[in-house]
C-alpha cells in the first residue's frame, strides 16, 4: 500500500505537489508555484508561474516589481493545475490577501494553511475552516506558554502611553506587511483620528492597502516634520529603525514593539523596548490546538516554528501528526 498523501511531498524547500509538479511557498525559484501570501518567506520572487490572490500579487509586485506569469486566484475560486489537481485559495486571516490553499486530488483533500490567526483583524478576511483530511499547519507559537491578548488591550496600553507622556513621541516598530496597517487600523477603530506618523520603509505597503479597499485615516511622513511637531504623536516604523539614528529625529522617544514575541521579556529587552505590544498575526497555542479539533483531519502535519510541543499534543489526543522540518521559514512576520 502507498503511504497515505504520496502524492505531496515535503521536501527541505518547500511542499511539492508532485502529479501537478507545483511548490508550495518555495523557498528557491521554481517554474511552478502557489504562494499563500506576501511576508517575504513566503513570497519569493523568479518563479516561471506564480499563482496567489490578487492581493498577494499585488503585494509581490510592490516588493519584486511586477513579475512575468503571474495569475490570479480569488478566495473560493477551484484551480485546474494539472494532472487531477485542483487548487482552491481560501482565506487565513493573517495579512491582506493571505490564503490556505485546499488541493484536492484522487479523492483526497489536504489544506496547507500558510500563516494565520483566527482573531479578529479589520484588514484582512477572517480564516475560513475547511474540512479536509490532511491538515499541515504552521506552528510559529506552538508551545502552550504563548497566549496573545485581545488587541484591545494593547491598543489602549498604546493610547494610555501617550496621554501619559505628552511631550514625548511614541514610536512603535511593527512590521511593513500586515502588522503596520492592523495597528494603524485598531488605533483607528479605538477613536484615536488623528493622524499618524510614518516612516518612510511603510509608506508604500499602507498606501497598497489603502488601494486594495483598506482605510488607514490620516497617515503622516516623519520626514520633513520639524521635531516638536511629533511630541505626542503616534510614529510607526520598521522595527530595524527603533534603534537606529533615525529615530533621533523624534522627542525622547518612548520605544514600543507590536508583536507576539513581546510576550518574551528577554527579546524586549535585547530590542530595548520600553512598550511591547503582545500583537500577533499568527495563532496562539490555543487557537492552534482549537482549530486542528475544529478541523478535524485524519491526519496533521506541522511545520514552520515550533513543532514538537503540537506533535505531542495530537498524539496525547490520538491524532495522527507528524512533524516536517522545511528550510527558510524566519518570522518575518509575527
Ligand atoms: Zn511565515
Ligand atoms: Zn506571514
Amino acid at each position: 500500500m502507498a503511504a497515505a498523501f504520496s502524492w505531496i511531498r515535503p521536501e527541505p524547500w518547500g511542499l511539492h505537489v508532485v502529479p501537478a509538479d507545483f511548490w508550495i511557498d518555495p523557498a528557491r525559484p521554481v517554474d511552478s508555484a502557489l504562494v499563500t501570501h506576501g511576508h517575504a518567506d513566503h513570497a519569493r520572487g523568479g518563479h516561471g508561474l506564480t499563482i496567489a490572490t490578487p492581493e498577494t500579487l499585488a503585494i509581490m509586485g510592490v516588493r519584486y516589481g511586477v513579475a512575468e506569469g503571474a495569475q490570479a486566484a480569488l478566495y473560493g475560486e477551484r484551480v485546474p493545475l494539472g494532472n487531477g489537481v485542483h487548487a482552491t485559495f481560501v482565506s487565513a486571516g493573517h495579512v491582506l490577501g493571505s490564503a490556505q490553499i485546499l488541493l484536492e486530488h484522487a479523492g483526497e483533500r489536504i489544506v496547507v494553511t500558510g500563516d494565520y490567526k483566527r482573531a479578529a483583524d479589520p484588514t484582512c478576511m477572517p480564516f475560513a475552516v475547511t474540512p479536509c483530511d490532511l491538515f499541515v499547519t504552521e506552528a510559529t507559537f506552538g508551545l502552550p506558554v504563548f497566549k496573545h491578548p485581545p488587541i484591545e488591550q494593547e491598543i489602549a496600553r498604546l493610547l494610555e502611553a501617550r496621554r501619559a507622556n505628552p511631550d514625548r513621541a511614541i514610536l512603535v516598530g511593527a512590521y511593513a506587511l500586515g502588522k503596520a496597517q492592523r495597528l494603524i487600523a485598531e488605533l483607528r477603530r479605538a477613536g484615536h483620528n488623528e493622524p499618524i506618523y510614518l516612516h518612510g520603509a511603510m509608506e508604500r505597503m499602507c498606501r497598497l492597502y489603502e488601494e486594495l479597499g483598506v482605510p488607514l485615516g490620516d497617515l503622516q511622513l516623519v520626514a520633513g516634520m520639524p521635531k516638536g511637531a511629533l511630541a505626542g504623536q503616534i510614529v510607526v516604523c520598521p522595527p530595524s529603525a527603533l534603534n537606529d539614528r533615525w529615530s533621533r529625529r523624534l522627542p525622547e522617544p518612548i520605544n514600543a514593539m507590536a508583536s507576539g514575541w513581546m510576550q518574551v521579556r528577554q527579546r524586549a529587552r535585547q530590542k530595548n523596548v520600553e512598550l511591547p505590544l503582545v500583537i500577533s498575526d499568527h495563532a496562539d497555542w490555543q487557537a492552534l490546538t482549537d482549530t486542528i479539533a475544529e478541523v478535524n483531519p485524519a491526519e496533521t502535519w506541522i511545520t514552520h516554528g515550533r513543532e514538537e510541543a503540537l506533535l505531542r499534543w495530537c498524539q496525547l489526543g490520538q491524532r495522527r501528526a507528524r512533524a516536517l522540518a522545511l528550510v527558510g521559514y524566519e518570522d518575518e512576520d509575527d
